[in-house]
């Protein structure tokens, strides 16, 4: 039986993509081994949002080589979207695939094809990959959409994955079904631009959310990965209302708490326009967790302009924020413009926010201490079952054996450490 091992980067669409790849692979009877081992087959599924991420994906081609010598080479992804010509350099590979024909990749290495072209990636349809169950984590990830028409002046994404084009709701209906009856208790609704699912069709976010809360019997959780603070409508905010298992949180990339900056990465709000929506989400779930991401150091960012974005997410009240410091892209606008801020203070600026981020998280977090939460239990390390609250607050419970995949109500004891730790509480468990 030949083997194949996979190296994921990047997101969680990736992360999707890469389970159904082996999903497909076993189902034509290849057999997974760790990456680390000597494999027939080598994946490398890339990605190249960042330089370290692209460097990153370079390194794993690497190591696949010197591990097996002969084994056939796959890169596929967003790296290979975008930067093709770095990857022919590299003999050893033996197939790239890019934006396009994902769907097909099983197929292209059991035929030993090594001839995909890397076309024009702005008139894709949707390629549905398949998916039953998550081998290697509880939580399930399913990709309901692709690609994005933005065109944020710092981000390679449109490039690296074309236009916006999503799943048939249908499709997704009954691929949420499979996971629910393959053990998952919660989804993560992931695309690229999640908030554009369906527009201008019959089903759009809202409906797909509507479909998923009423269709899919035994699912615990929906969470949605990302959501632009243009794309939440009075729809999905009134489906939260009244869902049990749409969970009270949203993570909303802000980027910057400066006007000027936000006009420069060609972002669709101001300030006051993303406080308002915040206020009025914040009036309708007053213990929500709102999380968010934040590039610092973006071209001709000042100091001035760093500290409006300090005092805005502190404002915000963010249950915690991933900082990225800006990272130049190769053929994106913001790649050419002046004023590109030294690596030296990026670095600072990154520290100060997620020092900031660190203070808030704790805030948010310690507002559960004494309280009982619902877990759902991911996985297990020295003595203790860890998990999340539909918050996505990570809880951690002492325990001599996993709680994987169980739902328990925990009663949260004290926070320490940047970690809330809790008791199993004395209650019927919900599972
Ligand atoms: S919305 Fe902006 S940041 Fe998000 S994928 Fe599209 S271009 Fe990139």
């Amino acid at each position: 039986m030949k083997t194949f091992a996979i190296t994921t980067l990047g997101c969680k669409v990736n992360t999707f993509e890469s389970e159904s790849y082996i999903e497909s692979l076993q189902a034509l009877g290849y057999k997974e081994v760790d990456f680390k081992e000597s494999a027939d087959i080598y994946i490398i599924n890339t990605c190249s949002v960042t330089n370290t991420a692209a460097s990153k994906s370079r390194q794993k081609i690497h190591q696949a080589i010197r591990q097996n010598e002969n084994a056939m080479i796959c890169v596929v992804g967003c790296y290979v979207q975008t930067n093709p010509q770095d990857l022919h350099e590299i003999e050893r590979i033996d197939l790239l695939v890019g934006a396009k024909g994902k769907n097909k990749l099983a197929q292209y290495i059991d035929q030993g094809n090594s001839d995909v072209s890397i076309s024009d990636q702005r008139d894709m349809t949707f390629e549905s990959l398949p998916l039953k169950q998550y081998k290697h984590q509880t939580r399930a990830f399913l990709k309901i959409q692709d690609g994005c028409d933005q065109f944020c002046s710092y981000c390679i994404i449109p490039y690296a994955r074309g236009n916006e084009r999503w799943a048939q709701s249908s499709d997704l209906i009954d691929m949420a079904k499979s996971l629910v009856s393959s053990g998952h208790k919660e989804i993560v609704l992931s695309g690229i631009h999640i908030g554009r699912y369906g527009k201008g069709s019959d089903t759009d976010l809202a409906g797909l959310l509507r479909r998923l809360d009423s269709e899919v019997v035994g699912l615990l959780r929906i969470r949605l990965s990302s959501i632009e603070i243009t794309e939440i409508t009075d729809d999905i905010l009134n489906l939260m209302t009244t869902s049990e298992k749409i969970v009270r949180h949203l993570h909303i990339p802000l980027q910057s708490g400066c006007d000027a900056v936000l006009q420069r990465m060609n972002r669709p709000y101001t300030t006051d326009d993303f406080y308002r929506r915040l206020s009025e989400i914040r009036n309708n779930f007053p213990m929500i967790s709102i999380s968010t991401d934040v590039i610092v150091g973006f071209p001709m960012e000042s100091e001035t302009e760093f500290e409006q974005t300090l005092s805005f997410v502190e404002r915000c009240r963010f249950s915690f924020v991933h900082v990225f410091p800006y990272s130049m892209r190769v053929n994106t606008a913001a790649a050419s413009m002046a004023g590109h801020v030294d690596a030296q203070i990026k670095k600072e600026r990154t520290a100060y926010l997620i020092e900031k981020s660190n203070i808030l998280k704790a805030r948010f977090d310690m507002q559960f201490v004494n309280k009982e939460v619902q877990v759902l239990f991911e996985s297990y390390h020295k003595g203790y079952a860890i998990g999340h609250t539909p918050e996505y607050v990570t809880v951690r419970v002492v325990s001599d054996q996993p709680l994987n995949n169980q739902c328990h109500p925990v009663l949260i004891t004290h926070h320490k450490s940047g970690l809330n730790y809790g008791v199993l509480a004395e209650k019927a468990v919900k599972s």
